[in-house]
C-alpha cells in the first residue's frame, strides 16, 4: 500500500558534474540534509588467533559477560530515556541474546576446541548471525545485527577495547559508516548529526529503528561510499529517494534548497491543523486519535493535537527482564496517561502479549502456530491473576480520565462476555472497599480476527466501542503471516475480502450504536484511509507522526465520494483493482 508522504525528490540526475558524485541506496528514514561528511569507523578488534586454555579462558568470558552485562544495562537505562520504550526494547532483547543458550554453546564449543574466548566469541558471533541472516522470517533476520552487536561488546570486554572508542564529529556533519549497530545509535547525540549514510542495507534491522525514532534523514545500502568520501567535503543525503550526493554543485544544492523550503512549508501547513477538527468537505467529523506503546510517547500526543489515544498498548510496559509491572506500577503509569490526556478520551488496551511481542520472564511454551495460539485476551483469560491485576489498577486510575477499556484478539462472543465478567467482579470489589471507580468506563474490543467481525451484530450490542485492527485483521483474513516477506505479496488492506468484513463490522456498530474505531496501519495508508472513511468509520487512531497529515487528508476530501468509492471497492475482484480505483481518483481529483 502506499502512504503519502512529502517526498521531494532531489536525485532526478546521476552524472558526475566536476567532483560531485551520486550514489543510490535505499532510504532508511526519510528527510534531507546538506552538511560537512564525517567518516566514522569503529575500531579494529585486537584479536589474535592464538589457542587458549579451555579452562582459563572459560573464566575469562564469565568475567566478560559480566562486564557487558553492566554495560548494555547502562545502554538501556539511556535508551529508555532518549527512545520509546518499544524502541528501547531492542537492547532488553540484546541483554536476553547475551545469556541466550545457543549463543552460549555454540561460544562454549569453540573454546572446549582450544580457540580464545574473544576468537570464539568472534566466530560464533558471525554464525550465528549468519544463520539469521539466511531464514525467512524478517523477526529472526532483524536479530542478526543485534547478535553481532552483542558479540563486538563480549569481545571488547575481552579485549580491553572501548566500545565507544569511534570518535564523534565536531560539529553537526554527516555520519558515513560501513554499518551502525544498535549500540552506536543509542550513544549518537541527535543534536550533531545532520544525517547518516551507511554502506550496510536493513532496512528492517534495529539500527534503522532507532534512526526513524530519532528523525535522521539516512541512506542504507551505498556500496563504496566510505572510501568514495572524504571527511568534511559536502555531501546531501535525501532518505525518500534513497541519494546521496558527495560534493554537490551549485544547481544540487539549488534543488535542495528548494525541496527543504517546500518541506518547511508543509510542516507549517500541518502545524497550523493542531487545533482544527477532522471533519470532511461535506460534515462527516472523523475523529483522529493517537496510537501509542509507552508514557515517553505521551508527549508527541500533546503536541500533534490529537483528539485522543485510540490504542495504548500496555505489553509493552512488560517489555523488559522483570517481566511485567504489578498492580502499584500499572497504576502509577495509567494514572500519568489519563493525566496527560487531560480529559480526552483515552483506550488502554489489555496486554496483548504473544506471538509477535513475546514476553520475557513470562513462560510461553513453544507453539507450531504462535499467531494462531496463545496471545492476546486468550493469554490473559488463561492467566487471571494477571488480568485482574492490571484491570483492578485500569479501574483505580479510572478516576483520572476518560478511560475505555479494550480488549485484543477476542475471537467468540463467550471471551467477550467473560472477560467483562472479570472486569466487573473487579469493580464491585473495589467498590465494596471504598475505592473511587468511575461509573463511565467504556468497555470495547479489537476486530481482528474474522469471526468477531462476522458476529460483530452480536457483539455490538454488547460493547460501547469497536476497534478494527487491520493488522491482524489483513494477516487472519488472508492467511498471511504479518512478519513473513515470503507471503507479503498476500497481505494488503484494499483486498476485497478486508474491505467487506470491514464493511460488516462498521455496518453492526452503527446498527447498534457502537463507536467504530480504526487503529490498525490502514488508518494512516493515504489510500486505505479514503476507504475507511466511506465505509463509515467514527475514528482513526495512527502513530503521532501520521496524525496530522491524515486529519489534512480527512479534511480534503468529502463523505459521499469516499462511500461510492468504497462501494465499488468491496465489489472489486482484487486488491490492485482496488489500488487502481483509488489512485485514479486521487490523481483525477487532485486530492492530497
Ligand atoms: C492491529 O492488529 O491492527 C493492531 C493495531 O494491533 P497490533 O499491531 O498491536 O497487533
Ligand atoms: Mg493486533
Amino acid at each position: 500500500m502506499e502512504r503519502a508522504e512529502e517526498t521531494v525528490n532531489i536525485s532526478d540526475q546521476t552524472s558526475h558534474d566536476g567532483g560531485m558524485k551520486v550514489f543510490r541506496g535505499n532510504g532508511i528514514s526519510a528527510g534531507l540534509a546538506l552538511g560537512p561528511a564525517f567518516i566514522m569507523e569503529k575500531p579494529a578488534l585486537p584479536i589474535e588467533h592464538v589457542p587458549g586454555d579451555p579452562a582459563a579462558e572459560t573464566e575469562r568470558l564469565k568475567e566478560a559477560v559480566r562486564m557487558a552485562e553492566d554495560q548494555l544495562q547502562a545502554v538501556l537505562r539511556q535508551a529508555r530515556e532518549r527512545f520509546a520504550r518499544r524502541d528501547a526494547a531492542v537492547f532488553e532483547a540484546q541483554l536476553l541474546m547475551l545469556h541466550d543458550q545457543l549463543f552460549a554453546e555454540e561460544i562454549a564449543a569453540r573454546i572446549a576446541d582450544g580457540m580464545n574466548a574473544a576468537a570464539a566469541v568472534q566466530q560464533a558471533g558471525y554464525d550465528l548471525a549468519d544463520r539469521f541472516f539466511a531464514m525467512d522470517n524478517a523477526y529472526f533476520r532483524e536479530w542478526a545485527e543485534d547478535v553481532l552487536d552483542v558479540a563486538y561488546r563480549l569481545c571488547c570486554c575481552l579485549t580491553g577495547t572501548e566500545m565507544t572508542e569511534s570518535e564523534q564529529p565536531a560539529g553537526a556533519a554527516v555520519i558515513i559508516a560501513r554499518h551502525l549497530a544498535p549500540s552506536d545509535i543509542a550513544v549518537l547525540d541527535p543534536a550533531g548529526i545532520k544525517g547518516i549514510i551507511t554502506e550496510a542495507d536493513n532496512h528492517a534491522g534495529h539500527s534503522a529503528v532507532l534512526i526513524r525514532a530519532l528523525g535522521i534523514p539516512a541512506v542504507g545500502g551505498v556500496k563504496g561510499i566510505v572510501k568514495a568520501a572524504v571527511n568534511g567535503e559536502a555531501v546531501l543525503v535525501d532518505g525518500d529517494a534513497g541519494t546521496v550526493i558527495l560534493n554537490p554543485d551549485g544547481q544540487a544544492r539549488s534543488r535542495w534548497q528548494a525541496a527543504a523550503e517546500d518541506r518547511r512549508r508543509i510542516r507549517e501547513e500541518l502545524a497550523g491543523l493542531k487545533h482544527l477538527p477532522a471533519v470532511t468537505l461535506d460534515g462527516k467529523r472523523v475523529d483522529t486519535a493517537v496510537n501509542l506503546s509507552s508514557l515517553q510517547e505521551l508527549a508527541g500526543a500533546a503536541e500533534c493535537g490529537a483528539d485522543g489515544i485510540g490504542l495504548f498498548r500496555t505489553e509493552f510496559l512488560g517489555l523488559d527482564s522483570r517481566g511485567f509491572p504489578d498492580e502499584e506500577e500499572q497504576f502509577e503509569a495509567y494514572c500519568r496517561i489519563l493525566k496527560a490526556m487531560n480529559g480526552r478520551r483515552t483506550v488502554i488496551r489489555t496486554m496483548d502479549a504473544g506471538a509477535d511481542k513475546p514476553l520475557p520472564g513470562m513462560a510461553s511454551a513453544a507453539e507450531a502456530n504462535p499467531a494462531l495460539g496463545l496471545r492476546g485476551l486468550r493469554f490473559s483469560l488463561q492467566e487471571e491473576r494477571l488480568f485482574r491485576t492490571q484491570l483492578k489498577a485500569l479501574l483505580r486510575a479510572s478516576v483520572y480520565g476518560k478511560l475505555a477499556i479494550m480488549f485484543p484478539m477476542v475471537t467468540t462472543v463467550g471471551e467477550f462476555r467473560r472477560a467483562k465478567q472479570i472486569l466487573l467482579e473487579e469493580k464491585e470489589k473495589l467498590q465494596k472497599a471504598g475505592i473511587p471507580v468511575s461509573d463511565s468506563v467504556e468497555t470495547g474490543l479489537m476486530i481482528e480476527v474474522p469471526a468477531a467481525a462476522v458476529m460483530a451484530d452480536v457483539l455490538a450490542a454488547e460493547a460501547d466501542f469497536f476497534s478494527i485492527g487491520t493488522n491482524d485483521l489483513v494477516q487472519y483474513t488472508l492467511a498471511s503471516d504479518r512478519l513473513n516477506t515470503r507471503v507479503a505479496g498476500l497481505y494488503g488492506a484494499l483486498e476485497p475480502a478486508v474491505l467487506r468484513l470491514i464493511r460488516i463490522t462498521v455496518d453492526a456498530a452503527r446498527a447498534k450504536g457502537c463507536r467504530c474505531a480504526v487503529c490498525g496501519e490502514m488508518a494512516a495508508d493515504a489510500e486505505g484511509m479514503m476507504l475507511l472513511i466511506g465505509l463509515g468509520a467514527d475514528e482513526l487512531s495512527v502513530s503521532p507522526h501520521d496524525l496530522l497529515r491524515i486529519r489534512r487528508q480527512v479534511r480534503s476530501v468529502s463523505a459521499a465520494d469516499m462511500r461510492k468509492l468504497a462501494e465499488q471497492a468491496c465489489s472489486a475482484d482484487s486488491g490492485e483493482e482496488v489500488h487502481e480505483l483509488l489512485s485514479g481518483y486521487r490523481n483525477n481529483s487532485c486530492i492530497i
